[in-house]
């Protein structure tokens, strides 16, 4: 392990920033425990500089009040996966087997089928980032989401993922099945219902569960229907990846059999060292690693929420849209990517939910400068190997308009073409995620980072701030030379 990441956490944020020049540029909540058996309070991180709450999301952002809920088919992830269905053609592809070239992606993502990895070039030369090391590296890291389809999927309901059909026309998950499904009922909510004295101390509990669990980042939004998607998609595949086309069901009513009345919203660090090769399946095993993340610790908390009696349904990309239930949970801010930036990691994070009916306290959204570094910074759509992100300065500008019906429209943001980005994967044979390694904000907590990150606070400062990440040598996309640093780098 690369100990480069794990002594700079150690070093926090304020720390660093005496230990900077620009210190004089920067600038308790302490949380009431609600079980008198935990000795020590956690002290609450205080907000640093330039934070600014919000009472609701549409304090930050223009949302059109009768915008259309958005349908997860028309994802460019989904549709290009479904392209195979007749959804939408992407390029045809050199390999015989597979009719669309973003499904070289998932197949080569965790670099599991030795048919379509025959035709994998970047394999067949060992390039570096692409090698069967690398290749390998993924496949460990996307294990357990890959037992799930959780990426896709409501995770662990029968929903999708690898399955079985049975005799009876129903699928059977193939990791269930393997297990044996071991204990009937498992998953049934208890039913006597535990009492929290207050929603401030359910949300304390609930939070300090999350954390152990594995999130990084934890915070609550209230249900809202418009972030729900307006139909998912039901895509159930075979052992071998290959989805089964009769049961494939592009636009399925998304349903609750209880009444949602918030979202836990957890975040997941992707590791930094990994995501600086980008794009190559180092950093693809990095993002592996957030999806198996996403699907453990949101599968965890649902069963203890559901132990103490009340409803869950847990997803990591699936079932409704993450980003503006991150912005309202408090998690950070939206950006020319598009992609959730958050204060601590950037855009380097995953996001898996937990909606519930327990009665638990909101968090706010917070803002500190995301939206006006995007209108200077830039660096995402230069470095974009397929030009898919928006040049547009603001989000106002004449020409900043839908590409496709992969855009959700009716809220104010940088439209970027998902479409030509997915083509760039296929091409690839693998994910790419340039954008979020070069983003000035992506980078740990180092006097220098900090110090970069700081500036884009400070109005007048902002145009520095570009300039000063360019100085200190990072933001530059992957070469081959990170790559192989990679597994040369003391553990
Ligand atoms: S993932 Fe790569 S191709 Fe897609 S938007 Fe980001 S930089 Fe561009
Ligand atoms: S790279 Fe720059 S423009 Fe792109 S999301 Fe990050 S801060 Fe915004």
């Amino acid at each position: 392990m690369d100990t480069t990441n794990s002594f700079s956490k150690k070093i926090s944020r304020r720390d660093a920033l005496k230990l900077g020049s620009i210190a004089a540029m920067a600038t308790t909540a302490t949380m009431v425990s609600p079980q008198k058996t935990i000795a020590k309070p956690v002290e609450e991180k205080k907000d640093s500089y330039n934070v600014s709450k919000h009472g609701t999301i549409d304090e930050i952002y223009n949302i059109d009040p009768k915008m259309q809920r958005f349908d997860q088919a028309n994802s460019a992830f989904c549709k290009s996966i479904l392209g195979d269905f007749g959804v939408i053609p992407l390029k045809p592809n050199d390999n015989p087997n597979m009719k669309n070239a973003f499904m070289n992606v998932v197949f080569a993502t965790g670099g599991y089928n030795p048919i379509s990895q025959e035709f994998n070039p970047h394999l067949k030369a060992q390039k570096p980032g692409h090698s069967d090391l690398d290749l390998a590296l993924d496949t460990g890291a996307l294990a357990l989401e890959n037992m799930t389809g959780s990426a896709l999927a409501r995770v662990l309901a029968n929903e999708s993922g690898p399955a079985m059909p049975l005799a009876d026309g129903s699928l059977l998950p193939i990791s269930l099945y393997k297990q044996q499904v071991p204990f009937p009922g498992q998953f049934n909510k208890y039913e006597k219902q535990h009492k929290f004295e207050s929603p401030k101390d359910a949300a304390y509990a609930i939070k300090k569960a999350a954390k152990l669990y594995g999130a990084d980042l934890v915070g609550i939004a209230p249900f809202e229907e418009r972030w729900l998607y307006k139909s998912e998609v039901y895509l159930p595949m075979d052992v071998n990846g290959n989805p089964i086309k009769e049961h494939v069901n592009p636009f399925r009513q998304v349903k609750f059999d209880f009444k949602p009345k918030s979202v836990i919203v957890l975040g997941f660090e992707m590791d930094y060292e990994a995501y600086k090769t980008q794009p190559s399946a180092i950093g693809a095993a990095a993002t592996s690693m957030g999806y198996s993340q996403m699907m453990e610790t949101s599968v965890r908390l649902a069963y203890m929420i559901r132990r103490l009696g009340y409803n869950t349904v847990h997803a990591g990309n699936a079932v409704g849209i993450s980003v503006p239930l991150a912005i309202q949970a408090g998690l950070g801010e939206s950006s020319r990517m598009g992609l959730l930036v958050t204060e601590e990691y950037g855009p380097r994070v995953r996001i898996a939910k937990v909606y519930t009916d327990l009665d638990i306290e909101l968090d706010k959204p917070k803002t500190f400068g995301v939206k006006e570094f995007c209108e200077i910074c830039q660096k995402c759509a230069d470095a974009c190997p397929s030009e898919a992100i928006s040049k547009a300065v603001k989000t106002t500008d004449p020409e900043n308009k839908p590409k496709n019906d992969c855009n959700g429209k009716g809220v104010d943001k940088w439209y970027n073409d998902h479409q030509k980005c997915m083509s760039f994967w296929g091409e690839n044979w693998g994910e790419c995620a340039v954008c979020i390694s070069v983003c000035p904000y992506n980078k740990i907590d180092m006097w220098h980072h900090d110090a970069a990150k700081s500036v884009t606070k400070i109005p007048g400062l902002r145009r520095l701030a570009r300039t000063f990440d360019e100085i200190f040598g990072y933001g530059k996309a992957g070469s081959e030379k990170l790559m192989k640093a990679y597994w040369n780098r003391r553990i």
